[in-house]
């Protein structure tokens, strides 16, 4: 499997995968460590996970089936979710995991990593959604504006569907509202004018990086 690593704008650091499947089965543990509304902060295995997933998530409610690796097209994370996986805590590894920290292991600070795959159909909105989330959490000027322009609007009609998904503590509901806002072929019914004021926001703060 390859992965290719660049750090892409400050503190900012992008992993690209040819396939989704190599980039979800890769991202998985540390993503819903990071944000699923069952397993975040918990130590678990991919089979603890995948019978969840199955049961919880829209998708897997649909058709009985696992379909994390083709429900999921980008993924992010801070890198302090790194830290139980260098620390042992979830062991075995996945030889992809070893890879995914080996990755990091000399990068010091606090940073943040999002990751993306070649077979998406619009690469550019996700890779602009995935860069949003990188900023909200890099760069607070930018979390605090965005989150006031978000309480402007009711957006809990945006957070039952976000919820329905099975991906999303609700610790990450604004920050998704926000990255969803982004994308006018979002299937969110995110309000047209929330969307305008987070497409200024955004240009602004990416332009100046
Ligand atoms: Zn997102």
């Amino acid at each position: 499997m390859k992965i290719d690593h660049k750090l892409l704008i400050n503190k900012i650091h992008l992993l690209s995968f040819e396939t989704q499947k190599e980039l979800a089965s890769t991202f998985l543990r540390f993503q819903e460590y990071y944000e699923s509304p069952y397993f975040k902060d918990k130590i678990f295995t991919l089979e603890e996970f995948t019978e969840w997933y199955v049961n919880n998530s829209q998708k897997g409610i649909e058709t009985g089936e696992f379909t994390y690796c083709s429900d999921w097209n980008g993924f992010n994370i801070p890198s302090r979710i790194l830290e139980p996986f260098y620390a042992g805590k979830f062991d075995p590894l996945s030889d992809a995991e070893k890879s995914f920290l080996d990755i990091f292991k000399n990068v010091s600070g606090s940073f943040y990593i999002i990751g993306v795959h070649l077979q998406t159909k619009n690469p550019d909105a996700l890779l602009e959604h995935e860069i949003a989330h990188g900023l909200f959490t890099t760069n607070p000027g930018y979390k605090e504006q965005v989150l006031a322009v978000i309480s402007q609007f009711d957006v809990e009609p945006v957070k039952e569907k976000l919820r329905s998904k099975g991906g999303y503590h609700e610790d990450v509901l604004d920050d998704e509202v926000h990255a969803y806002s982004l994308d006018e072929e979002n299937e969110m019914s995110i309000p047209a004018e929330l969307s305008q004021d987070i497409r200024v926001l955004f240009e602004q703060y990416y332009e100046n990086i």
